[in-house]
């Protein structure tokens, strides 16, 4: 079995169900005391958010190539960001260390494209909905169309990310306006919704709505069980 590398942290919210889910999907497929090697880097969110909102991605590249140094030396055989946002500069966190990163929107798009679906709703922080690099990604790597919401619905996801999910509070108002946003998506067109936030799914589940949802956690952390038992 490989070990995976995780940065994390960000938030630790999430990561706690990459930690769960990887373990987890260890035990589903050996069975037994089988559980995961696994090394986790765990960021302090607060300057990074801060960075964010600044826009100085530059710095947050050099903080998470250290992070992503210390998982290799440390012997991680390949290693994930654990956050969907914080790909804005996964190719300079991977030049930066020879073991490959197990990039969240490959990962993603594989689902989405074994479910026959094309045409995507995408969820996540205004970073994410807003900017190219995992929109961008999708349709040009993976050949996905990918639908967002409005400017307000956008507004409201990325307050209620922050504000709330990374916080670890889960108000049930914030997932109606959640499947609401999901259900305007689809009457956009979208065939399925891509959770592309890793707190999303803390939110809202596939019990809730009948447009087929992606979420990126539990799809990135299986990937990395079946990349570590390859
Ligand atoms: N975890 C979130 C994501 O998947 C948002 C937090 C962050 O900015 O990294 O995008």
């Amino acid at each position: 079995m490989k070990t995976i590398g995780l940065i994390g942290g960000m938030s630790w919210e999430s990561s706690l169900e990459y930690y769960r889910i990887i373990n987890q999907e260890i035990r589903n497929r050996l069975g037994g005391q089988h559980s995961a090697k696994v090394l986790m880097y765990s960021l302090d969110f607060e300057p990074i958010e801060e960075l964010q909102r600044q826009g100085r991605w530059e710095e947050m590249a050099l903080i998470l190539q250290d992070a992503a140094k210390r998982l290799e030396l440390a012997g991680a055989n390949f290693f994930l960001i654990c956050t969907n946002t914080m790909h804005k500069i996964a190719p300079e966190v991977q030049d930066s260390v020879r073991i490959p990163l197990l990039h969240i929107a490959d990962a993603t798009a594989e689902e989405v494209k074994a479910s026959g679906i094309s045409t995507v709703g995408l969820l996540g922080t205004r970073y994410t909905m807003e900017q190219n690099f995992l929109k961008g990604y999708l349709s040009s790597k993976h050949g996905l169309d990918v639908i967002i919401p409005e400017p307000d619905s956008r507004d409201i996801v990325h307050n209620v990310v922050y504000d709330e999910l990374c916080l670890g509070t889960i108000r049930e108002e914030s997932k109606k306006v959640f499947l609401r946003i999901i259900q305007d998506l689809g009457e956009k067109g979208a065939q399925g919704v891509i959770l592309g936030c890793t707190e999303i799914p803390l939110l809202v589940h596939q019990k809730d709505t009948s447009l087929p949802l992606f979420d990126t956690t539990a799809i990135h952390a299986k990937k990395a069980v079946e990349m570590a038992l390859m």
